[in-house]
């Protein structure tokens, strides 16, 4: 198969297309709901401490969420902030109608308690999906917020057309924020899913079974040739800093070489996520406001 990129392989997924599109939907669904409610949506994102690659997240996703004509509600707390009163100021977004959504910026301190800390995030304004009460409603299929890079994937997937319905998916890797999730909303989408992990006992085999394997393992170059059936669909949602630059879970080159569509790092996954969740604050918006 010959890429729209002009070189023999798979066809590269274009994240940043596909972001720019659901930035695009989220600012028209934001001037709409101003129109018809007199209200903006708020993001409030919480940032804990000065890990200097979550103040670059943070900057990434105020700016965006500004440039979606959403208000932009950041609450900045020093590292030492106890729990007391950080589970404060989150009760006090939870309360406040000018937030629409309340996004606390992970990893946090290590003196804090992430669990109780997410879950004085309520369901509807819970943007990042990662609530005990947002799990629970994946699990059971019903209405929510969904985490924002596992719908990031799907939404790339549909983006391009890749069906879904009684496919062989597998997903690598586990973790709250993107496996398990992800591996929940593939599932309601009718795909087959496997779910590997650090003790699957034959990954490539597994994987080469696969019409879509996503990769969220967080090692780097995981996923080789020899874990791809020819065709199939590679979605790499790891990334790694490198001398050389960034670089996945999946072994671009090779894997570019067998596949029919594969995601790059970056400007695949990556660019989604802020994406989705700006598509996840409108959402929340619109339930609150009734529009
Ligand atoms: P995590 O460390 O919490 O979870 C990793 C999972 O992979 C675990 O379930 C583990 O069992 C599994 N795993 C580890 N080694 C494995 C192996 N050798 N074989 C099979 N499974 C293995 O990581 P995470 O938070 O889910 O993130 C995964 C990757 O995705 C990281 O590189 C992270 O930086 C990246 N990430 C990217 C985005 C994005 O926006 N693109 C968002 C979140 C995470």
């Amino acid at each position: 198969m010959t890429s729209p990129h002009g070189t023999t392989g798979a066809v590269v997924i274009d994240g940043k297309a596909s972001a720019a599109r659901v930035r695009e939907e989220v600012a028209r669904d934001v001037a709409a709901l101003v129109a018809e409610t007199g209200q903006r949506p708020g993001l409030a994102t919480v940032l804990i401490g000065a890990d200097p690659a979550s103040e670059v997240y943070v900057r990434n996703k105020r700016t965006a969420c500004r440039a979606a004509g959403m208000e932009d509600l950041h609450r900045y707390l020093p590292a030492d902030v106890s729990q007391e009163v950080a589970e404060k100021v989150l009760d006090e977004l939870a309360a406040d109608d000018f937030v629409s959504g309340i996004l606390l910026q992970l990893p946090l301190p290590e003196h804090l308690d992430r669990r109780a800390l997410l879950d004085r995030i309520p369901a509807e304004k819970d943007v990042d999906g990662l609530t005990v009460q947002s799990a629970g409603l994946l699990a059971l299929g019903r209405d929510g917020l969904r985490p924002c890079t596992p719908a990031g994937v799907l939404r790339l997937l549909d983006d391009h057309a890749i069906p879904l319905r009684g496919a062989e998916v597998v997903v690598v890797g586990r973790s709250e924020l993107v496996g398990r999730p992800l591996a929940q909303l593939l599932t309601a989408r009718d795909a087959t899913v496997t779910l590997c992990h650090s003790r699957t006992a034959d990954l490539a085999a597994t994987c080469r079974r696969a019409d879509v394997v996503v990769a969220a393992a967080g090692v780097p170059r995981l996923i080789g040739a020899d874990a791809v059936r020819p065709g199939s669909v590679v979605i790499d949602v790891g990334i790694h800093r490198e001398a050389g630059g960034l670089c996945g879970d999946v072994d671009f080159g090779p894997v570019a070489e067998r596949a029919g569509h594969i995601s790059p790092v970056p400007g695949g996954v990556g660019p989604m996520t802020i994406a989705m969740l700006l598509a996840n604050t409108a959402l929340a918006a619109r339930r609150q406001f009734g529009g």
